[in-house]
């Protein structure tokens, strides 16, 4: 027997907290300035008022907690982020948290009391904007923090350890976010997809079948820094060219060949950078993301494939060096069916889809099963002030995330 949340009482919140961190350029709550902290304070206020206890981890990360019936159960886990990168827009991580309080209050309205605890997880930081270090809550809660996080300092020169205090947090006390596979039964994430699929196929929700992976390549291109009007053509060791055509390559890659899903060359530092001199070094950006880690290791292949050749056409010496990758995350299929049987409840049509962008729900996945809803950005907008999803839309996957939680305390 199902429960409804209360699209009103949804929608009225969420444009509450958009209004929270708005100016004229978007939303500014960039994780521990003084706007997120007053979201943050907004959506303990929310939980406190849906019947959670509310708590701050060490990562500070603010959890609220429904008992269930059953003590000897772990908990289920609804989560996202109310972060936004500068000049972000109202709906990434804002809908999957205000959707998770809903979800809580809905239940406690009908009333109805789960098997399971359940609890809400509102993570720090998982943009990334401070400290250059994102998922900085959820890799906590799983385990995950890396010495560049005990060592992080933001642009203003303020350290991570000094500033997680001002949210709740204790960088020392790490360990104790870190939660047990045997305490949580599942983690659930609601969030706007962020691309045009949905919106353009005209499918109210998504099932996320994977979280991309990423592999990110610096390329160092050396030529010979020249007069540029003294120096023939043929006689020179020109680095730029070499640049272009490795721009124009990325994009057949994962366009034409469609090695890979996407490919970007977002960054390229020209040496010495001046209108009449031969670029004697150019130093080139380039990233590739795909679901499967095959066709990321495919795309590389094919990406040094043609930096050798062009380092032969070219005279210049190429060097292709990877960086860190992010593997990507698979979403087991019957954490895929329940979010489909999910949508089958409430009657919504859905499709299965793979996330192109990076969420908490990534990090969760290291230490319990992990499913993700998607629901539609219109013109496929986000990290943009003119992000934004329907009222409709948000109700629509609010009550798939509803059902989802009620089809996992039945398992
Ligand atoms: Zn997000």
């Amino acid at each position: 027997m199902t429960v409804a949340i209360n699209a009103a009482r949804l929608n009225d919140h969420l444009t509450a907290l958009g209004q929270i961190g708005r100016d004229d350029l978007g939303m500014q709550r960039v994780a521990f300035s003084h706007l997120d902290i007053a979201g943050r304070n907004y959506v303990s206020g929310l939980m406190r008022a849906a019947g959670l206890s509310v708590r701050i981890d060490a990562a500070g990360n603010i959890i609220g907690r429904a008992a269930g019936s059953d003590p000897s159960l772990p908990a289920i886990v609804l989560g996202s982020h109310t972060d936004t990168v500068p000049s972000g827009g109202q709906y990434d991580g804002a809908l999957g948290v205000i959707a998770a309080i809903e979800v809580v209050h809905a239940l406690r309205d009908a009333p109805r009391t789960l098997r399971h605890p359940v609890e809400v997880m509102v993570f720090t930081n998982e943009e990334g904007t401070s400290f250059h270090r994102w998922l900085l809550g959820s890799r906590a809660v799983a385990g995950l923090w890396e010495a560049e996080d005990f060592a992080a300092v933001a642009d203003d020169g303020a350290t991570l350890a000094a500033r997680l205090p001002d949210i709740g947090g204790n960088s020392s006390r790490i360990e104790q976010a870190r939660r047990r596979p045997d305490e949580l039964a599942c983690y659930l994430e609601l969030h706007i997809e962020q691309g045009p699929t949905l919106h353009r196929g005209g499918f109210p929700i998504g099932v996320v079948t994977g979280i991309t992976g990423r592999s990110v390549y610096h390329i160092d291109i050396v030529g010979e820094a020249n007069h540029a009007g003294t120096t023939p053509m043929a006689l020179r060791r020109d680095a730029m060219p070499a640049a272009a055509q490795i721009a124009l390559a990325v994009r057949r890659i994962a366009g034409e060949m469609e090695v890979c899903r996407v490919g970007t060359v977002g960054s390229m530092d020209v040496h010495p950078n001046a209108g009449n001199v031969i670029p004697g070094r150019v130093q080139v950006g380039v990233e590739f993301r795909d679901e499967r880690m095959e066709s990321l290791a495919a795309a590389e292949v094919e990406l040094r494939r043609t930096a050798a050749e062009l380092a032969h056409a070219e005279q210049v010496a190429i060097t292709v060096t990877a960086q860190r990758n992010t593997p990507s995350v698979p979403i087991a299929g019957n954490m895929q069916q329940l979010i489909a049987d999910a949508a089958g409840m409430a009657g919504l049509a859905h499709v299965s889809l793979p996330s192109g962008a990076g969420h908490d729900a990534q990090a969760i996945a290291a230490v319990t099963p992990a499913a993700m809803v998607f629901v539609p950005s219109v013109g496929g907008i986000s990290h943009a002030p003119a992000e934004y999803t329907t009222p409709e839309d948000c109700a629509n996957g609010a009550q798939v995330l509803l059902n989802a939680l009620l089809l996992a305390d039945a398992r």
